[in-house]
């Protein structure tokens, strides 16, 4: 189960809440020119038709009695880690959208806190409490449901999506609320009478994708009810990457070998002191005519040691028909996890055994180049190769 949390007119909503005389008023949060536009409208500004966007002289147009208050990012920045701060106490998943928004994955969580429904509310109550902010809830076992979940109640909303309610929720969903269905697709959508979601099914993948492009088969999959996306954490996402520019162009096997070993430190030593693990590797490889290639493998079973990170990248690097020099060696690591997060039960598997020993190697290593900077290993390592 996934839950989307989205704060109520956060900014407005913020600013109310530190100012009692802004108070049940109308309010926007804007920049102080006549070039500026909404950033949030408080409800009782919406109720005039003000939205978020819209440039502030027209805003001034539609309410007489309108307050403009300039932002404080700062405040709100303090207020959203908070906020997200609650959120990890439900569960290790949180990812950040925006600053007021967040999925959270939910599944297995019931044990701890209850039905779904119960952990939203002790969610929602626990913001109002510590932050004195109202938020809307949407929980649904898909994704991109949730979003939509979280916007159908608003303010103060908790809305659930069941399973067996889905193929009916999806097929009177109507189009434009769909993500990333914006004004050009829906040129096509009324050309192709396609109102709700459900009507995407009436149109081959091949139509779909010459209408939509990429959008077209996604489209097709939500319909179904499928959203493959997962809720990522804000360090899944990114990625550790080291690269080097050769003084020239080379092709010698033994010297991009020593060079991927030296980055696999660099990029391994990294993550270590984040005390993160990687599940992807990738490669980069410039050529001389500055045409490159990136190569990625993602294993079953995640990794920190530099020497699993080497032995990948090698494994890539052997696996590129060499045609041209190279002038750029790169590698880099990608879905990260937190040492603490759950990891799958391969890592009691003994393909870990060795990972395990290298661990102390690495810390070693990692300690004496801590204190005597990067170069004194370097020779070392490069005399003992590990693959
Ligand atoms: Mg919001």
């Amino acid at each position: 189960m996934i839950l989307h949390i989205d704060m109520d007119a956060f900014f407005a909503s913020v600013e109310q809440r530190d100012n009692p005389a802004l108070k049940h008023k109308p309010v926007i949060v804007a920049g102080n020119s006549e070039r500026s536009v909404v950033s949030t409208a408080s409800y009782e500004a919406r109720k005039f038709g003000i939205r978020s966007a819209m440039p502030v002289f027209q805003a001034k147009l539609k309410c007489e009695g309108l307050i403009i208050v300039p932002g404080n990012m700062k405040k709100y920045k303090s207020d959203s880690k908070k906020i997200m701060d609650i959120l990890s106490q439900f569960s290790p998943l949180v990812e950040p959208v925006s600053i007021d928004e967040a999925y959270v994955d939910i599944t297995g969580c019931e044990r701890l806190f209850g039905s779904s429904q119960d952990m939203a509310r002790t969610i929602k109550k626990k913001i109002e409490a510590e932050l004195s902010l109202t938020s809307s809830i949407g929980i649904a076992p898909i994704k991109f449901l949730s979003k939509i979940a979280s916007g159908l109640n608003k303010p103060d909303g908790l809305t659930i999506i069941t399973k067996p309610e889905i193929s009916a929720f999806l097929a009177a969903l109507p189009i434009q609320k769909v993500p990333g269905v914006g004004s050009s697709a829906m040129r096509h959508m009324d050309i192709m009478k396609i109102r709700y979601l459900g009507d995407i099914k009436k149109y081959s993948p091949r139509i779909l994708t010459l209408k939509f492009g990429k959008m077209g088969p996604r489209l097709l999959e939500l319909a179904n009810g499928i959203d493959p996306s997962k809720v990522e954490t804000d360090h899944e996402r990114k990625s550790i990457s080291s690269e080097t520019t050769l003084p020239n162009d080379i092709s010698d096997f033994e010297a991009i070998k020593s060079i991927l070993l030296d980055r696999s430190q660099t990029v391994g030593r990294d993550l270590r002191k984040k005390s993160l693990l990687c599940e992807t590797i990738f490669i980069k490889l410039k050529f001389s005519d500055f045409s490159q290639i990136t190569r990625s493998k993602t294993l079953n079973t995640p990794v920190c040691s530099s020497a699993a990170i080497f032995n990948e990248a090698l494994a890539l690097y052997r696996k590129i028909e060499l045609k041209k020099k190279i002038r750029l060696v790169g590698i880099g690591v990608t879905s990260l996890k937190g040492k603490d997060m759950p990891v799958q039960m391969q890592l009691i598997g003994k393909e870990n055994l060795p990972e395990k020993q290298w661990e102390s190697v690495d810390k070693a290593v990692d300690s004496i180049m801590e204190k005597f900077g990067s170069d004194i290993i370097r020779k070392a390592a490069l005399n003992e190769p590990s693959d």
